[in-house]
């Protein structure tokens, strides 16, 4: 079985494209900003630390961010294959998912990158915020989010794409079309 992690930016279609990847192929989803918006919810230890920051839009450090995403791992010894979603945002939360997959005796065989515009995803997500009305979905809240992927998230594909795990897929098309171009990525040796 195979590890994926899926990236873009906000309103990329990450989730919507996580739901057809879980239903084809069974992954163990580990989704960091569900993971968040959970500890946040339930008033826990870690949710309060992260409440402000969530909600103002910025990453919370690598240190917290981690720690969460290990703890997951461990609960999951026995999952097929994981399919990880706005994880990792950083270099070090990459080279730390490398290592917990080494341990692990696996690895991340793919990364798809779900390429899509600024200016498609403002639009995006101006239309979700109308549905969910998510705290962080607000116009100040957004643009730092915005900020967060094309000036420090971004930086993590030279990292995969240098040890040829990185595939781009055109993040503007219809849900089928662009999750059939992912599995044809997955499927592929
Ligand atoms: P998006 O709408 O960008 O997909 P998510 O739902 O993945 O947002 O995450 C919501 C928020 O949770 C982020 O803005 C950030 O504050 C926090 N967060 C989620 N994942 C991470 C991560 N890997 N590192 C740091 N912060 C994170």
């Amino acid at each position: 079985m195979i590890n994926v992690v899926i990236f873009g930016p906000p309103g990329a279609g990450k989730g919507t494209q996580s739901d057809k990847l879980i239903q084809k192929y069974g992954f163990v989803h580990i989704s960091t900003g569900d993971l968040f918006r959970w500890h946040t919810k339930n008033e826990t230890a870690l949710g309060k630390r992260v409440k402000e920051i969530m909600n103002s839009g910025a990453l919370v450090p690598d240190e917290i961010t981690i720690a969460m995403l290990k703890e997951e791992l461990d609960k999951n010894p026995k999952a097929a294959g994981f399919l990880f979603d706005g994880f990792p945002r950083t270099v070090p939360q990459a080279e730390a998912l490398d290592k917990f997959m080494k341990e692990n005796g696996s690895a991340i065989h793919h990364v798809i990158a779900l390429d899509v515009t600024e200016e498609e995803v403002r639009s995006r997500i101006a239309k979700r915020r109308t549905i969910e009305n998510r705290a962080d979905d607000e116009d100040e809240k957004l643009n730092k989010r915005i900020m967060e992927y094309f000036g420090k998230t971004i930086h993590v594909l030279p990292y995969y794409e240098k040890q040829n795990r990185l595939k781009t897929i055109n993040g503007i098309g219809s849900v089928e079309k662009i999750s059939g171009e992912i599995a044809q990525a997955l499927d592929a040796k």
